[in-house]
């Protein structure tokens, strides 16, 4: 039986599994370097107390436990073999007939990584989690602070891009400042946060059309966030950030700008675009290898127009489909077509939208366009249907009628970052810098942070 192997298990690399697994034609190792598959378009819910971590991740054990001929494997990719057809991981080796890469993408910081530390993204648990503790971390640093500037500066917030993640972050953080804080605190106003969304172009919401990019705007506005356009951040450091000359003391920076795709694209030794996804051909292979098929965020796909397809998990799902089926055919075929001729995979557009806070949101189908309170419903709508496992499902619609009805928001436990019983009395939860323990992946013990709270434990008075 030939044998597929599956690296990701995000929405191109589950779709894939799940087809190649229901025809039980072929055998089928998914590997991924964290436990749970993600649903990303609901992360900044995470990252805004709304959601728990658990209600918008899913093992992929659990997914892949109805196909008998799939195996589940924790691992991280680190060599691929294409001439003796093989992938090495940090737990040993798996042979392979058919490759499917499917590792996505992460932030770019245009040069700058230095600045992640002071400025966070959006792309796992662990950096919502980490968002999460920052943003309430700030608002009980401005509680405490005896120095208006000081305390000025905590009650600022700045998201860098303006892209559908940057928008969505703005609306939340404004919205919790206005209503779910705003009878906690005794010294501060939790709604006199300023939350300011920075964004390079002209515009924000690029993808989207101009009057739509328009009202998401005036909306953002409205729920009192200054939107600053076609500003440039030249530095991010502890204080906050620079815009050229001008500078924006801000206790909480959030980075939602750049994109790259994984670097495990540069193994495979095809053209790359600007961004380092692999310029894929039309049957999502890359030149030489009819077996090895890159899908989803780490693949430059050419659509109708010419333009490489939007990194949206519909174009993911698709693709993580369209291979399964091209795999499956061949392996049933008794003369299995020549791969110069299979069928070219087409991208069906399902359109995109984006929310602005708790009852607004735009949505664009080709011509057709909605914004406003029935946008929003359709949002909701939509994710909680994509939204994978029942129980998900069914707990996340009852988080939010209930977040709708009251303005609350859950999920606002700041978690101590050290587990060890001495250390957690050395180490105050809201003193800790804020800057040492944030890991970009998140999910991986890190050699630096074991380092660091070590060091930072000999310092302490004991
Ligand atoms: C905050 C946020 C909001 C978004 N909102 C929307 C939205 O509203 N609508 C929309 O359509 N799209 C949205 N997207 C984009 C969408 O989530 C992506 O297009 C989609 O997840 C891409 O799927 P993928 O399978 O290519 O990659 P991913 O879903 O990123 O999955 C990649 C997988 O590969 C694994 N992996 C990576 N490297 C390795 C390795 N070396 N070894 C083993 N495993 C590895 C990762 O752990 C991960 O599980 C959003 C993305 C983000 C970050």
């Amino acid at each position: 039986m030939a044998h597929a192997v599956i690296i990701g298990g995000g929405f191109a690399g589950i779709n894939a599994a799940k087809r190649l697994g229901r025809s039980g034609k072929v055998s089928v190792t998914i590997l991924d370097q964290r436990n749970h598959h993600l649903f990303q378009p609901l992360l900044y819910q995470v990252a805004m107390a709304g959601l728990d971590p658990s209600d918008i991740a899913v093992p992929i054990r659990a997914l892949m436990r109805p196909y008998r001929r799939v195996r589940t494997l924790l691992g991280r990719a680190e060599t691929l073999d294409l001439e003796n057809r093989e992938v090495r991981f940090d737990g040993g080796v798996v042979p392979y007939d058919y490759l499917i890469v499917a590792c996505g993408a992460s932030h770019s910081y245009f040069g700058n990584d230095q600045w992640e530390s002071h400025a966070p993204g959006l792309k796992s648990v662990g950096q919502a989690t980490e968002i999460r503790r920052r943003v309430l971390v700030a608002f009980e640093q401005a509680e405490r602070a005896s120095d208006p500037e000081e305390q000025a500066r905590w009650m600022t917030f700045v998201i860098v891009g303006g892209g559908p993640t940057g928008v969505e972050l703005a609306g939340a953080i404004a919205e919790m400042a206005r209503y779910a804080l705003s009878k906690d605190f005794r010294t501060i106003n939790s709604a006199d946060a300023r939350v300011l969304l920075v964004q390079s172009g002209e515009r924000i919401l690029k993808q989207f059309d101009a009057d739509q990019a328009e009202y998401a705007t005036k909306s953002l506005r409205s729920l009192g966030v200054e939107v600053v356009l076609e500003s440039r951040v030249t530095n991010i450091g502890a204080a906050g950030i620079e815009i050229g000359e001008t500078r924006v003391p801000a206790g909480t920076v959030l980075w939602a700008a750049g994109v790259q795709a994984n670097r495990i694209g540069l193994q495979l030794k095809s053209p790359l675009d600007r961004a380092g996804r692999v310029i894929v051909r039309p049957d999502l292979t890359i030149p030489d290898h009819d077996n090895v098929f890159v899908v989803g965020d780490l693949a430059h796909t050419p659509g109708p127009n010419g333009n490489p397809l939007p990194g949206l998990a519909p174009v993911a799902i698709q693709a993580g489909r369209y291979v399964a089926d091209l795999i499956v055919d061949e392996v049933r075929a008794e003369n299995p077509p020549d791969p110069a001729h299979r069928k070219p995979f087409e991208y069906n557009d399902k359109g995109q939208m984006a929310t602005i806070g708790r009852k607004r949101a735009i949505m664009q189908y080709h011509k057709h366009k909605k914004n406003g309170f029935l946008a929003w419903v359709a949002w909701l709508l939509v994710h909680i249907y994509f939204l994978s496992g029942f129980r998900n499902r069914f707990f996340v619609f009852l988080k939010w009628c209930w977040a709708y009805l009251t303005f609350s928001k859950g999920a606002r436990l700041i978690i101590q970052k050290e587990w060890r019983q001495h250390e957690s009395e050395l180490l105050s939860p809201v003193v800790g810098s804020l800057d040492e323990t944030y890991r970009h992946d998140g999910d991986t013990p890190s050699p630096r942070f074991e380092s660091l709270t070590r060091a930072d434990h000999i310092n302490k008075p004991q």
